[in-house]
């Protein structure tokens, strides 16, 4: 038997032999051109010199425990380092000339750390207290262990923008964060083996949780807490239901850290429900196999936000001959029409929540009536998009205004790009407009009724020109009369990039963009017709669509979060809502045809 056991140990030493080549050095020309890393080795010497340089460096995708990588550069160009795999909480790190660094990895952290280069500074307490200096470096290693101990580290009242600090404990004792200096006061209680990291916002001047250690609730320990999830003192919760492990109804507990995060999903065969206690009303939370939910505590409502979960999928065409939706299972339905695909009548789901919401996607050319139980509503028109939401009495209502628009795009545009083109960039941006309403929980929706091609007078030079003129063409007056459209969107050459009246009468329901821009300004431009101004000071420092320069696709309001860092998309001066400016005025718009 012994016998037997070397030669096993020999056997597979020959086999790992090829990865025993351990360190390496490389430059992007010796590695195929790329800064893609490669694996099979203990240590990486990667270095960069000007004609020798790659633009982004990615670590190893199956690192070994204690894996080592070196970069050096002294190109003239600054590269980056993919960190998504790093400990740090940060999606990259900048390499500039003259960049060191020295990662390695711990397969059981699961994530690389840094050991040296840049300007970081690792630290460990001192006396029994662990307090970070003001003006810290870039990236901070703040490191707890029984031989040297603090129960509690603070985090400093001054840094630089995108500062980093990186709380890690090994101790057996409870380790703390202070909240002093944290935007949010999220839970911060580490455990041995535990890392969470913290990012500096100059423009709201305090610390966010990023990355950290995402705590397991088993399903039994919130049966040992008599239904209601245990606060684990990480921002960061997941609840894994399987069959083994699993729970009829769970509850959120009342109160939690500032911006602590629960996810809840399952591969259990039979569903877990979310119970509505210490949530908005967001319908029906079931979990099912497959399903994930997300939510984020946030203390100034007193209560967890839903901010991912699971939708479900319907074609028109696959329903029942009646239209009968089938009962909701997600807090949202998404349906499907077109032409061959389609229903007369479609009638909401008979099994429903307070909160539960419906969307109804139609192209199909002939109306769909639309019934809850024996009520008839609105019945839906050829491209629209409309959604219903079941109220406190758990009736369905339209939360939807739809605004009836007429596209142009210019001729001369079209002899530029084509007039294949020219429609494409119209659908495109009027696709990106209706998500960023979707995305902002905005009440309305663009709906295209016609989409024509203009020739314009020669002397329109720039923007503005097309936008005080479009609008008293005769030729567009008959098409806006025709179509009944309560706005006009117009699409060409002439200098600038998009403008839009803000607010106004129905003459001047009236944007334009140009196609020296991207299809993004729609949305913007919109939003001016909608009565929104320009915001550039978000509370979170983001540019969003209402940035002179456009943004990401959210109108601002108070009840929709940054994902990541739980941040509020409001105006931080005045706590604007500009979604509420916009649904106060949709049905004035909706009605100027
Ligand atoms: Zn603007």
């Amino acid at each position: 038997m012994k016998h037997l056991l070397s030669l096993a140990l020999a056997l597979s030493a020959a086999l790992a032999l090829p990865s025993f080549a351990q360190t390496v050095a490389l430059t992007p020309n010796s590695n195929g051109g790329s800064g893609t890393l490669p694996n099979g080795f203990d240590q990486i010497d990667f270095s960069m010199h000007n004609g020798n340089w790659a633009r982004t460096l990615i670590l190893p995708s199956a690192p070994r425990d204690g894996a080592r990588v070196n970069i050096a550069t002294d190109a003239a160009l600054t590269s980056h380092l993919d960190a998504s795999g790093v400990d740090i909480g940060i999606n990259r790190i900048d390499l500039p000339t003259h960049a060191n660094y020295s990662l390695s990895y711990s397969a059981a952290d699961g994530f690389w750390t840094v050991l040296s280069g840049g300007t970081m500074t690792h630290s460990v307490p001192s006396n029994g207290t662990a307090v970070i200096a003001d003006n810290p470096n870039k990236i901070t290693y703040m490191r707890v262990s029984d031989a040297v101990f603090a129960s509690k580290v603070s985090l400093p009242k001054a840094a630089a923008e995108g500062s980093i600090v990186v709380v890690k404990s090994t101790a057996t004792q409870a380790v703390t964060v202070d909240p002093a200096n944290r935007i949010y006061a999220s839970s911060a209680t580490l455990r041995s083996g535990d890392t969470f990291g913290y990012l500096y916002r100059a423009d709201i001047g305090g610390w966010i949780s990023i990355r950290s250690t995402v705590r397991h609730v088993a399903a039994s320990a919130i049966v040992a807490n008599q239904g209601t999830l245990p606060l684990s003192g990480s921002p960061r919760n997941l609840v894994e239901l399987t069959d083994t492990d699993r729970i009829d109804q769970i509850v959120l507990p009342k109160t939690a850290g500032n911006r602590d995060r629960v996810t809840i999903r399952s591969q259990a065969t039979a569903n877990t429900v979310i119970a509505p206690a210490n949530t908005g009303l967001y319908g029906t939370t079931t979990v099912r196999n497959g399903d994930e939910y997300q939510f984020m505590y946030v203390p100034a409502r007193q209560r967890w936000e839903l901010i991912s979960s699971p939708s479900a999928f319907h074609q028109a065409g696959d329903l029942p001959s009646t239209g009968q939706l089938p009962d909701m299972v997600t807090p949202h339905m998404v349906v499907n029409a077109a032409d061959g695909n389609t229903r007369a009548e479609l009638l909401l789901p008979v099994a429903r929540k307070t909160g539960d919401r419906v969307t109804i996607k139609t192209q199909a050319t002939t109306a769909i009536k639309v019934r809850s139980g024996q009520t008839a509503l609105a019945p839906l028109a050829a491209g629209e998009q409309v959604s219903y939401v079941a109220d406190a009495n758990k009736a369905w209502q339209r939360q939807t205004t739809t605004i009836d628009m007429l596209l142009l795009y210019s001729a001369k545009a079209a002899t530029q790009l084509g007039a294949d083109t020219m429609r494409a960039r119209l659908v495109e941006g009027m696709g990106i407009t209706n998500d960023t309403l979707e995305n902002s929980l905005a009440k309305p929706r663009f709906r295209t009724v016609s989409t024509q091609q203009l020739t314009t007078p020669d002397s329109w030079k720039t923007q503005t020109d097309a936008l005080n003129g479009a609008k008293d063409l005769a030729q567009v007056k008959t098409w806006r009369t025709q179509s009944k459209a309560d706005g006009i969107y117009y699409e060409g050459n002439e200098e600038g990039c998009g403008q839009g009246f803000l607010g106004g009468n129905a003459d001047f329901m009236m944007s334009v963009g140009m196609i020296a821009c991207g299809t993004d300004v729609m949305s913007h431009e919109l939003g001016h017709n909608m009565n929104v101004n320009h915001n550039t000071n978000f509370e979170s420092g983001d540019r969003l669509v209402m940035n002179p320069v456009g943004g990401a696709p959210f109108f601002a309001t108070p009840f929709v979060f940054l994902p990541e860092l739980g941040i509020p998309l409001t105006v931080k001066m005045d706590g604007l809502n500009e979604v509420k400016v916009i649904d106060d005025r949709a049905p004035t718009v909706a009605a100027f045809r």
